[in-house]
């Protein structure tokens, strides 16, 4: 059969040029764009996949881009393709693409080297591709003018690689992209041109082939798949991973001790778990609700309109609980492109906790609970102010030194416990204090200041009663004296003064008693105060002198020695009784310098003596607790030369309580002196067995009469009869 030499064209086919053109935009476009992410600062891993679908991207491109552009080889020379040199073909586009990228990545964006790897490359997929084509003779490539298409190509790639690398927005993605494809078309057209066939019937083609159909197929599935593959896959994997760094966040923003809500209009878009534990609430019910509806606050949308710059303290509301405090500060953020406010929350709780337990102990009286005096100050002033009747109690437990010393602190602090109990439980409506010591007041208003003496009846009754404290019976009564706003005082002062002097009638009658005010309790006080005043001076104005009292031997009559009686001649009330003004003194300590002289004018008038008598004189409790009294009876003696033996120095069971430890002492001292100590008053306390027990007497005094009064709320004296 003669040989007749094949078709064959020797230019690039219109619509080869169209689809060589169009595979290249498509392909370039994504190229192009992970180009961009190669350079971006971002994570290295990101780096390599993006340098890895650039390289498949483009590998397919420029491979497929050969296959299509062979579509235009017309004619019966093309029989089909050695699938190896096919397969090498596509094996040179990856591995020059990767080169490529490689070098465009790793310098930071280098376009001639990487321009020169992929021009190159093209040439080379073609070159390798050409050398796959079988027919009945040799396909070949006229390599000058294949020169051009490759300088084309290599300036094309290069050109794009440095338009991506340093135009950035569209329009060097446009740019770069256009060059690209421009370059991979031009080169084939240039290709197409410099391909050759000598037919040679000798070369006909034999063994396994790929036909140009089927190759054709396989160039657009890969092109299909790899344009698809780059287009979902980073889209799909970037959902993936925000997903998961959403959920890393969460976990993050859970782990934290402040709460964080972010609002979007005022709604809640995201609550963390502390802030919706503030509420009580699981995070997924707080969602969509207004963050308002959670704050405790007159003026909530004040806090949530405004991007707090200085934290603020609110209250938020709990569910089935208590509201808890929380420190609140806000700030605005755009998140995933939308403007919202997110609000920290800072648990105050253990805080507030804290200041409440200072406010307490600062207005509170550990021992009892009650509230304490700085209290009653601010609730009386307060009350006052609010209007209508206000009635004062003023309480004080009577004869409270003796439990002390009889029973112990401790059970002194049970009787303190107890008396506090039972006035809250008499009178319920009223606001109670301690005030210090055994000193307690009350505040009623409404119907307790109505009947004030009602209140003040029941509270003496439900307090003279007997309590056992650790098994033994204590009675510990008191007293009580009340005045009433604004009949008694207009102000907080007046007030509590003459509640204060009522309580001291009720002393004075008898304890245990409730006494309202009268007007002349007012000049009772008014009386004493200008008793004080008097008595400050009346030593140095000589108005004080001494009377004396026989004591004689109960057996012979014998007169033994006097006892020295203080008095008091005033320059206009004449001479005053010591039962007045001895009690009057003690209050103020302006005893002290009264009994001295009275210590030292005694000794002095003793020394006279024409028969030497024994010299009595009573020293006072308050004597005790003032000065060194042993240091100042040494040194009376020596001034006066009146011998320790003569002196007797009589003291009350006043003088013993409270501190009987160191009041034995300075007795003991005062007796090593060589002065005989005498007990006055014996068996008016709790305690006077003991007493005699703990100190040897020289002489005791029983009370003159039992119906004596104790008119004073201080230990009496014994100096002053
Ligand atoms: P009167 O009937 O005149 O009130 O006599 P009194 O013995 O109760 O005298 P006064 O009220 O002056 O005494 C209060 C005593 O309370 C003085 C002090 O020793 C005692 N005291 C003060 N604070 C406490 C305390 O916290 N616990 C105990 N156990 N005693 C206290
Ligand atoms: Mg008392």
């Amino acid at each position: 059969m003669p040989f007749s030499a094949p078709a064959f064209a020797h230019e690039l086919a219109p619509f080869a040029f169209a689809a060589v053109a169009s595979l290249c935009l498509i392909g370039g476009a994504l190229a192009v764009y992970y180009l961009g992410r190669l350079t971006d600062p971002q994570d290295r891993a990101s780096r390599t996949s993006a340098a890895v679908i650039a390289a498949v991207t483009v590998a397919a491109t420029i491979w497929c881009a050969h296959v299509v552009a062979i579509l235009g080889v017309d004619g019966s020379a093309l029989v089909g393709y050695d699938p190896r040199m096919t397969a090498a073909a596509a094996v040179v586009a990856l591995v020059t693409a990767a080169l490529a990228m490689t070098l465009y990545g790793a310098n930071g964006g280098s376009a001639a080297s990487a321009g020169v790897a992929l021009g190159a490359g093209v040439a080379a997929v073609h070159y390798v591709g050409v050398a796959a084509m079988r027919g009945p003779g040799r396909f070949a490539l006229e390599n000058g003018e294949l020169a051009i298409g490759v300088a084309l190509s290599v300036g094309a790639a290069a050109g794009a690689f440095w338009i991506a690398a340093k135009i950035e927005r569209r329009a060097g993605f446009a740019l770069a992209t256009a060059l690209f494809a421009a370059g991979v078309t031009g080169f084939h057209v240039i290709a197409a041109d410099a391909l050759s066939f000598a037919a040679n019937p000798r070369l006909a083609p034999s063994g396994l082939m790929v036909g140009q159909e089927a190759l054709e197929l396989v160039a657009a599935l890969v092109f299909a798949a790899v344009v698809i593959g780059a287009s979902v896959g980073p889209a799909l994997r970037a959902r993936l991973s925000s997903g998961r760094s959403a959920a890393r966040e969460r976990a993050f923003a859970d782990l934290t001790r402040e709460g964080i809500v972010i609002c979007e209009d005022a709604r809640i878009v995201d609550v963390n778990l502390a802030a919706a534990r503030f509420v009580g609430l699981d995070p997924s019910v707080m969602r969509a609700r207004a963050l308002r509806d959670f704050l405790d606050a007159p003026d909530p949308d004040r806090i949530l309109s405004a991007s707090l710059a200085k934290p603020q303290e609110v209250a938020v509301k709990a569910m089935g609980g208590e509201a808890s405090w929380v420190e609140i500060s806000s700030r605005d953020v755009a998140i995933e492109n939308r403007q919202r406010r997110v609000f920290t929350l800072r648990d105050l709780s253990e805080q507030k906790r804290n200041e409440h337990q200072i406010r307490h102990l600062a207005y509170h009286d550990p021992l009892t609970g009650l509230a304490n005096r700085a209290a009653f100050g601010e609730a009386l002033s307060s009350a006052l102010k609010r209007g209508g009747e206000v009635a004062l109690f003023c309480v004080d437990l009577d004869k409270f030194k003796e439990v002390n010393d009889v029973f112990g602190h401790s059970a002194g602090d049970d009787i303190l416990r107890t008396a506090a109990r039972r006035l809250t439980a008499a009178a319920p409506d009223c606001m109670a204090f301690r005030l210090g010591g055994d000193e307690f007041v009350m505040i009623g208003t409404g119907a307790d200041a109505g009947d004030a003496d009602k209140v003040a009846l029941r509270v003496t009754e439900r307090l003279n009663t007997d309590t056992v404290v650790a098994g033994r019976t204590i009675r510990c009564g008191a007293s009580v004296g009340y005045a009433v706003y604004p009949h008694h005082g207009g102000d907080v002062d007046t007030l509590f003064s003459n509640a204060d002097a009522a309580l001291y009638r009720a002393k004075a009658d008898g304890r245990g008693l409730a006494r309202g005010f009268e007007p002349e309790m007012d000049l009772a006080l008014r009386e004493r105060r200008a008793l004080q005043q008097d008595l400050t001076t009346a030593i140095t104005r000589g108005e004080m002198f001494l009377h004396w009292m026989p004591q004689a031997n109960a057996k012979t009559g014998e007169i033994v020695g006097f006892e020295a009686l203080i008095r008091w001649k005033h320059p206009t009330r004449g001479v005053v009784p010591p039962v007045q003004f001895v009690p009057v003194a003690e209050e103020t300590a302006a005893i002290v310098p009264i009994g001295e002289w009275v210590l030292r004018t005694a000794c002095r008038e003793g020394m006279k003596w024409a028969k030497p008598g024994k010299v009595a004189v009573n020293l006072s409790p308050v004597q005790f607790q003032h000065g060194d009294i042993v240091e100042l009876v040494h040194s009376i003696l020596i001034e006066t030369g009146l011998p320790a033996a003569r002196l007797e120095l009589e003291i009350t069971e006043g003088v013993l309580l409270d501190n009987l430890t160191g009041a034995l002492n300075t007795l003991r001292r005062l007796k090593a002196l060589g002065v005989q100590i005498a007990m006055d008053d014996f068996g008016t306390g709790y305690s006077s067995l003991s007493y005699l027990q703990a100190f040897p007497f020289d002489r005791i005094k029983t009370p003159r009469s039992s119906a004596r009064s104790r008119p004073a709320r201080r230990p009496r004296p014994s100096c002053a009869r």
